[in-house]
């Protein structure tokens, strides 16, 4: 990302951002009940959090501001497919018993616009006033193990090694984590292929495992860093046992066994590139709409363009960047023309980015395997047929 000096009314801090991620748990685990779960979140909000969670909303699950466990879905679970998703009743309290949400959390990090600065006349003059970064604290309660996965994505590409995005790097050093480790996978989901779940490894403040077929429901609890330790110490909660911690480990068995979908990542970044003319792209592209469904809901597809708006008189002037997608012919215009022609090249360059030349840019995947993209296209298009289609040897 190009730094534009001088724009930005303070220069971003170089160690402002995020406290290190842990790869292991600093204490033995503990266990919460519901009560003391929502002690916890009053703690956070107490200490100034806007808390942020699932809910219900439109007969989805969602995040959006909840003000304790009660706002959560408490007994729902999601059937998911290509171009499909409801709600369905679980006949438990699980709080967590959803695969995962239809949006992620890339909203509240990196929101689809952000105004960067506005302008007015002043006689001749003009004043330009930049947009400061926000300085609000988040907790996010119930991130999944792809969506950690994503947000390490996200910072490799918004922070990088310079001074980043000011933005995403004020909301991002202040947010505080509450994840979650899957206790269903859903029907379109394939974290397990990517690496990149089910279970909570890295990059959270606290991680859940709900034990919802206890009596009385309860979670055990990993603290990750020294913040997320304080605000357990400041709850109710007790050791965990053996069998509670066993317990664990089989409901991420279970969760692993169920996955929805699977794909062979072994080398797809040659499988990828090494077809490009391959005939199954014409094929998808022919179906896709190329609505931009998919990188909507991607929590890793983060690119954005950028508009300038006027008032009538001219007066006032402001420069907003907003999400964009790769799917739309404005997207690749360059000076008289579109470089990629059809739905087609824009389906295989999103795709082949993903999976193949994100690890060219990152030395990673850029696909987390949270099936978003395959639940929300409205035609049901599926990467990971698609991955299969072009690994198949040739018909005839
Ligand atoms: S490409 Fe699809 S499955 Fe992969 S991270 Fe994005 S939305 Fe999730
Ligand atoms: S793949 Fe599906 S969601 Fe993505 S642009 Fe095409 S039709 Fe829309």
């Amino acid at each position: 990302m190009q730094a534009y000096p001088g724009l930005y009314p303070v220069a971003p801090p170089q160690s402002a951002g995020p406290e290190p991620l842990m790869t292991s748990a600093l204490a033995p685990p503990q266990v919460l009940t519901h009560a003391g779960f929502d002690a916890l979140l009053a703690e956070l909000k107490r200490s100034g959090h806007r808390l942020l969670g699932p809910i219900v909303r439109d007969d989805v699950v969602v995040y959006d501001d909840i003000e304790s466990t009660a706002d959560l879905p408490r007994g729902w679970t999601d059937v998911q497919d290509g171009g499909h998703y409801r709600l369905q009743r679980r006949g438990d309290d699980a709080l967590f018993g959803y695969a995962v949400s239809a949006q992620s959390w890339k909203p509240f990090l990196h929101p689809p616009g952000q105004r960067l600065w506005s302008a007015r006349m002043r006689g001749d003059a003009v004043q330009i006033q930049p947009e400061p970064p926000p300085s609000e604290r988040m907790a996010f309660v119930g991130a999944r193990a792809c969506e950690l996965h994503a947000i390490a994505l996200m910072d490799r590409a918004l922070l990088g090694t310079g001074p980043g995005d000011p933005y995403y790097r004020a909301r991002r050093a202040q947010v505080f984590i509450i994840a979650v480790n899957c206790s269903v996978a859903g029907g379109t989901c394939f974290c397990d292929s990517m690496h990149a779940g089910p279970q909570v490894t890295a990059g959270f403040d606290l991680a859940l495992t709900e034990l919802s077929d206890q009596s009385p429901p309860v979670f055990l609890v990993h603290s990750g860093t020294t913040a997320g330790s304080a605000v357990l110490a400041a709850v109710p909660s007790a050791p965990a046992n053996a069998a509670q911690i066993a317990a664990e480990q089989t409901i991420l068995a279970h969760t692993r066994a169920s996955m929805g979908r699977k794909i062979s990542s072994t080398n797809l970044h040659d499988l990828l590139l090494g077809n490009l003319q391959h005939p199954s792209w014409t094929e998808v592209g022919e179906r896709c709409l190329a609505c931009g469904n998919c990188t909507m809901v991607c929590p890793t597809c983060m690119c954005t363009s950028v508009a300038d708006v006027s008032d009538l008189s001219g007066e006032r002037i402001s420069r907003s960047r907003r999400w964009d997608s790769c799917y739309t012919s404005e997207f690749s215009y360059l000076h008289g023309g579109s470089v990629r022609h059809s739905t087609a090249a824009r389906y295989r360059q999103w795709l082949t980015h993903k999976l193949a030349t994100w690890h060219d840019q990152y030395g990673s995947s850029g696909c987390v395997g949270c099936g978003r993209c395959i639940t929300w296209c409205p035609v049901g298009i599926d990467l990971t047929e698609q991955v299969r289609a072009i690994a198949a040897p040739p018909a005839g």
